[in-house]
This record gives structure tokens, sequence and C-alpha cells, in this order.
């Protein structure tokens, strides 16, 4: 029995590529020296799956960027922007459209997250004026690299209608005009691809999404061109993060050789699919989860892959993840500090490579009784553990009532029980971090080597706080912030303090380009067991006589950027988070701090990829927040913050949410979200970022009285609030200081205009 992954994760187990990247980016180091370590990288990956007894490694999975960026490159599709004069995309040119040229002044493209995973893909930009070249030969290179190393490679490929699916057109372009010219290039590239090959991959995760009417109507067009391409090798049309649905119609009509399926987010469509499965076709079973982090459970999907074999028999039966491995940590066996029972319970992707081997031999019928062992006492052990279980947050969760997700009165009454604030009109105010200065970093360092003392260290994050206010005041905002000094990342910091929540040394998972980020691992029943934010806050608020607004992250981002136990259902790991959430904000309500701010950035990102879902998650979304925010008197106002835009279909959801107040992105895209409220007003008060944080630009007074007053054309002046777009942690202080000085005196132009 065949067997394989969908790819596997590029970085290094410590991130040697990041280093790589970053250290040729600020031309430390040469373009030679880039290419042999990413080589290196690459045979070390091959090695890893070949050791683990795979049939195949995949090749052209690894990218120095992204592989959606790297397909543009095949194609060509270089934006207008960067130029006509050139006749293959190098590597110069790869990295401006990644990153853009600074010296040239010329944007990144765009880049946004890849179905509903944390990476994040470059967006294709198409032109009326693209025309399609074979413009960069990589994905052959590096088929050819992994067969000169003596590997056998199935070259990954992102197929052409999800490459289109995904693409912006620019200008009102329609990017399926471009069709024939890309199917010419992937043409071209499959043919040369299959005299060096026995399967090329087609990755085509938007069959497992709502596919635009061009989408279905170019799809098997496209499938019997690439298949007639591809001759001497066959094609694997993946998929994956769902199951196929309503587009299996295409999948089974491609005429590809073969189809994957994810059975992990999927499983629900093995017997529909393998009762229509034309005679030709042979299924690749994604049964090892690629985007967790634990151990398969053997004795559940041994039988599953059994009864496949039965129907289809082994040669039409392929084992292999459920998708990339691009989304798990890579080596768990470098973990040396992680608890070991806990360890037991989990696989990264060498281990995952490792399970797709065991079971394809024990399907078999190979002697492996030792592996299976060792796997069932793991799952055992995982499913009793005390650990895991906690009877406790069990029974606070049966005893939730629709009265714990209700503010006591709506929000026109509390808005008047909220008076007291005196707060002005155009309220200023942060989003909560202040310059997470180089000091701060080693001083954490320090601490966290053992360097420095706990009493040491608090007393320097206390140093902070006092600096942070003072500036605030300096500055003359309204409502002041602790600064979040105390906190390396808005996750961990709570993850850290909360039961049920573990986390790695080196568990790095791509986020974009040379970024990686190293989730929390939520493995059992979380539970609060001492305040948290507590000290600091009640601090911070005795600095000053204005009010201070404590700062907590909410159940759902927690949730959404954390790696989530896959014994519970998502909703009920984000309703024990939320219980957590709920005591420390009456916590600090009893301490004094009379306006709370649960963040929820990571709100959006959680939609499932298909519309017919969305409605179930946002449902146990709100309710996750509500339960997490309404235990407060009237007279305490909470705040909400997201970002990352693209708030306006679901505008309405936010506002079932009922905070007080909520501050959202907006500058960037010149408060377009108003847009939203031509058909929904929203019901209470708002801050539409008025400067973009990202950049290290200072806007001017002026730049932001004129989108103050484009959201006063939506929104009334007595529930508008003035804020940046996002926190200030990635900005230096003079730059912060000074956009923050010009903001107050935007709103404080807008008062005399506008006089209460
Ligand atoms: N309170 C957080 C901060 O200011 C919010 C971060 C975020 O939205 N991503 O940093
Ligand atoms: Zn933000």
């Amino acid at each position: 029995m065949k067997t394989h992954i969908l790819g596997f994760p590029r970085i290094g187990v410590n991130r040697e590529l990041k280093r790589a990247l970053e250290s040729y980016w600020k031309g430390n180091i040469s373009k030679e020296d880039l290419q042999s370590r990413s080589q290196q990288l690459r045979n070390q990956h091959w090695t890893i799956q070949k050791e683990a007894g795979l049939t195949y490694v995949s090749s052209a999975d690894f990218s120095l960027y992204d592989q959606m960026l790297d397909t543009s490159a095949m194609l060509g599709a270089v934006p207008l922007r960067f130029g006509t004069q050139w006749d293959h995309v190098d590597l110069d040119l790869y990295f401006k459209m990644a990153r853009g040229d600074a010296a040239a002044n010329l944007p990144a493209m765009e880049m946004t997250k890849w179905f509903d995973t944390n990476y994040h893909y470059i967006v294709p930009e198409i032109s009326h004026s693209f025309a399609a070249k074979f413009a960069s030969r990589k994905v052959i290179e590096e088929t050819h690299e992994a067969l000169a190393a003596g590997f056998k490679p199935k070259p990954v490929l992102i197929g052409p209608i999800s490459y289109l699916s995904l693409a912006k057109g620019m200008h009102g372009f329609n990017p399926w005009h471009k069709f024939e010219q890309i199917i010419q290039v992937y043409t071209d590239v499959i043919a040369e691809l299959s005299s060096l090959c026995d399967w090329i991959q087609m990755d085509e995760p938007v069959l497992c999404s709502d596919m635009s009417d061009d989408a279905r109507k170019y799809f098997l067009p496209a499938y019997q061109i690439l298949n007639q391409a591809a001759s001497q090798s066959k094609l694997m049309l993946t998929t994956y993060f769902d199951a196929i649905d309503e587009h299996l119609d295409l999948a089974l009509g491609s005429g590809c050789a073969g189809l994957h399926l994810d059975l992990v987010r999927g499983k629900r469509q093995i017997e529909n699919v393998l009762h229509q499965l034309p005679d030709s076709m042979l299924i690749s079973a994604g049964i090892v989860d690629g985007r967790n982090v634990w151990k398969t459970d053997f004795q559940q999907t041994i039988p599953i892959l059994n009864i496949m074999k039965e129907m289809l028999g082994s040669e039409r039966l392929m084992i292999g993840s459920s998708c990339s491995l691009l989304h798990s940590p890579m080596d768990l066996e470098q973990e040396k500090i992680l608890d070991n029972e806990i360890k037991n319970w989990m696989s990264f992707a060498v281990q995952k490579c490792a399970e797709v081997n065991i079971l394809a031999e024990v399907l078999e019928g190979g002697n492996n009784s030792d592996a299976i062992e060792a796997n069932i006492a793991a799952i055992k052990s995982r499913s009793i553990s005390r650990r895991v279980h906690n009877e406790d947050v069990r029974a606070r969760c049966a005893e939730i009532v629709p009265e714990m997700l209700q503010r006591q009165s709506e929000y026109a009454n509390r808005k008047m029980a909220q008076s007291w604030l005196a707060l002005p009109l155009f309220p200023t105010t942060t989003i909560g971090s202040f310059p997470q200065t180089a000091e701060i970093r080693i001083q954490r360092n320090r601490f966290r080597k053992g360097e420095i003392t706990t009493s040491q260290y608090e007393s320097f994050i206390r140093d902070e706080i006092r600096h942070v206010v003072k500036q605030q005041e300096q500055i003359g905002l309204d409502v002041l912030v602790h600064g979040e000094a105390e906190r390396n990342d808005m996750v961990e910091y709570f993850g850290q303090q909360l039961d049920g929540f573990c986390f790695t040394e080196n568990g790095w998972v791509q986020s974009y380009g040379s970024r990686c980020v190293k989730p929390p691992i939520i493995f059992g029943d979380v539970e609060r067991q001492s305040a948290m934010t507590v000290d600091y806050l009640t601090l911070a608020q005795s600095l000053t006589e204005k009010p201070m607004k404590g700062m907590l992250t909410g159940p759902v981002t927690i949730l959404c950027w954390s790696f989530v136990r896959d014994d519970l259902a998502r909703s009920a790991v984000c309703q024990q988070i939320a219980l957590a959430i709920r005591d420390e904000v009456s916590d600090l309500e009893a301490a004094g701090i009379r306006i709370i701010q649960i963040d929820e950035p990571a709100f959006r990102e959680g939609l499932p990829i298909k519309n017919k879902n969305r409605q179930d998650y946002l449902t146990w979304a709100v309710q996750a927040f509500r339960l997490a925010t309404t235990g407060v008197e009237d007279a305490t106002q909470i705040h909400t913050h997201m970002c990352y835009s693209e708030f306006n279909q679901i505008i309405e959801v936010i506002a079932d949410m009922d905070a007080d107040v909520i501050s959202i992105e907006s500058s960037r895209s010149k408060m377009e979200l108003l847009d939203a409220f031509q058909i929904f007003e929203y019901p209470n008060e708002i801050g539409p970022g008025v400067y973009d944080i990202h950049s290290p630009r200072i806007p001017s007074v002026e730049e932001m009285v004129v989108l103050i007053e484009k959201a006063l054309e939506r929104i009334p002046a007595e529930r508008l609030w003035v804020n940046p777009d996002c926190g200030l942690k990635t900005r230096g202080w003079p730059e912060a200081t000074q956009a923050l000085i010009n903001m107050v005196n935007a709103a404080k132009d807008l008062r005399k205009k506008y006089p209460k």
C-alpha cells in the first residue's frame, strides 16, 4: 500500500529557514548561501519522509515565502508595479513581490489567511494586461533535485482552480478571463514533470469550500486538459480542510487517477464517495491529522481503513496525512521539558510521517503489535487522565443558564449608568499595548533564564506601568491602559496561568514568510486558579484619576490561536475558557477596574470555510463572548477590540456580542467598514481605528479629522470613540507618542466643531 504526506513543514526544526531568510534580507548572507541552506533543509525533510518508510516524498512543497506566491511566479503573474522587464521571476523579484520594494516605494502584494488556518498566503493579482508564461522552474528543479538525491518525488502544485479562485482581479478584471493562458502554463509544467514521477499532486482545497460559478464551470475543462498533459504520470487531485460535499461531481468527474480526501475534517464523506467512485480512481485516505498535535487513534482509524481496503483493494488505496503538515509543528522529540505524560499523547510532523507508514503496514498485515500497543496505551492514558478531566469545570458548564449571557440592562440604560465615567465627546483611548522596547525583551529573557528574580522582574514591570501611565497623561488620552509590558503574547500570557494548557519549546508553525507562531496547546479542561491581571491593573488605576481600562484576551481568540484538544467540541472548550475570563472580569470589577476590554481579534478567523456551517460557529462564539463579559454591573463598561478587517459581513453578529464599546480596524481600508452601516445601524459605541499602527508613518491631525468626519456620517457623535487600529507594541516610543498626540488633537478639534 502506497503512502505519502501532502507536504512537510519547511521552516526547519530550529527555524533555520527563518534565520537564513532574515539574514539574506539584511544582506548578511549571499544568494548562494540561502540556496544551499534551503537545499539542506529540503534534503533533511525528504530524508525524514523516506526514513519513515513513505513511498513518496513531496517535492516543491518547500517555499522561500509561500506556495501561492510560488505559483504566481511559475505563471509569471507579476503585478505591473514591479516592472515588465524580466523574463523569469528571480529571487529578487520574488522577494519584492512578497515584501514590497522599499527603495522604490512599491507595496508588497496582499496577504490573507489560507482557508481557516493561521497560515497566510500571498494573494495573486491578475490584471487585464497579464500574459501568463512559464516564468519559474522551481517545481521542476526541486523535483530533479529530489531525484538526484535518490528520493522518489511526488511534486506538489496548487491547482489552477484553487489558484484562480483565490486570485484578486485588479480594477474589476475577472481573473477567470485568463483561464486558458494559465492552463497553458500548467500544461507545460505537467508535461515536463510527467517523465520524472509517478504522481503529481494537484491541490484543489477549493473543492471543500463554497465554489463560485466560475470555479465550477472551469473545473472539468481544466482537468480534461491537464490529465492529457500528464501522459506518463498520474494526477492526484487533493482536497482538504473539509468534505467535498456538493462538489463531489467535479472531483469524481475530473478524470484524475487519484482523489485525496481529508478524513479528519471530512470523515462523513467516506461512504458517499466510495459508492460513487469510478473504477479508474484511487483514493488517498488523509487519515493522519495535519492540523493538530495529537496522536492518531489507531483503534479508531484502522477499522475505517480496512473497510476502504475491502472495497477498493490495496492497489486503489493510498494512505496519507489529511492535509499538508505545514500546519503542525515539526518534531516532538525536540521537546525536552514538556511533561512526559502529555507528550506521550502527541505527534508532530516527523511522528505523523511514521504514523502514516505504520497504518499502511498494519493494513498490509504487517506485525506492528508494539507500535499498536503503545498507541492504544497512549490514547487510553489521555482519555482517562485526571489532568484532562476536571469535574468542577464540567459541573460549572452544565449550570450555565441564559441569564448568564445577558447584561442586567440594555445598552441605552447602561449608557446612563456609565455616565459617572464623565467621558468627553469623542473619547480617546488606545487598544492596549504600548511599545515593547528592547529593554522589556531583555528583562523578560533574563527573567526566563533565571538571571533576575521574580520580584526584580515584577518591579521592572511596575516601573514600566508607571512610565506608560505618565506618558498617556501627558499625551492627554481620556481612557488609559497599563501597556501590557508583562505580556509576551496575548494568548500565551493567559494560557500560562490557566489549567488545561501546555507549551512547547520548539512547536513553531509558519504563519507567513519567515514568521512563525508557537501556539499554546489546550489538552484538558480549562480552569482559572487565581486572578491573572488584577495586581498590575490595580496598580495602574492607582496612578491616575482617569479611568484605567483593564485588558483581557477573549475566549474565542484564545481558542483560535491555540492547538485545541480533539476530544471535546470546540464550542465546549471555548465555553470553559469563557468561564475563566468571566471570573477574571468579576475580579477586576471588584478591584475597581470599571472599564474592561476583552480582545477578540481572531473572532472572524474562526469562521468555518463553508457558509452553511457559519451560523453555528457564530452562535456559540457570540455566546462565549457574552458569557465572559456580561457578569458585570451596568455601570461597568465593557469594550472589545477586533482587527484584521473584513468585518462587514458579520457586523450584525458583532453587534450581538453587546459590548458597550468596540474598537475595530478600519483606517487601512479608509473606513470601508462603515459601508456595512448603510444597511445596519451599529447600536452601541464604536471606535473605528483612525490610524494604521502597522506603519511607522505618523498621520497628521487633518488626516485623522477627515477619517473621523467620515465616520460621523454613519455614527452619531455621542457613540463615536477615537483610537488607533490596534495595539502599539510593534512601534517605537517617539512615533507612537507623536501619532497619539495628533490623534488627541484631532478629537479636540472635533469637540469644538460638535459641542456636546
Ligand atoms: N490589546 C492587544 C494589544 O493592544 C490587542 C492585540 C490585537 O488586537 N492583536 O496589543
Ligand atoms: Zn488589533
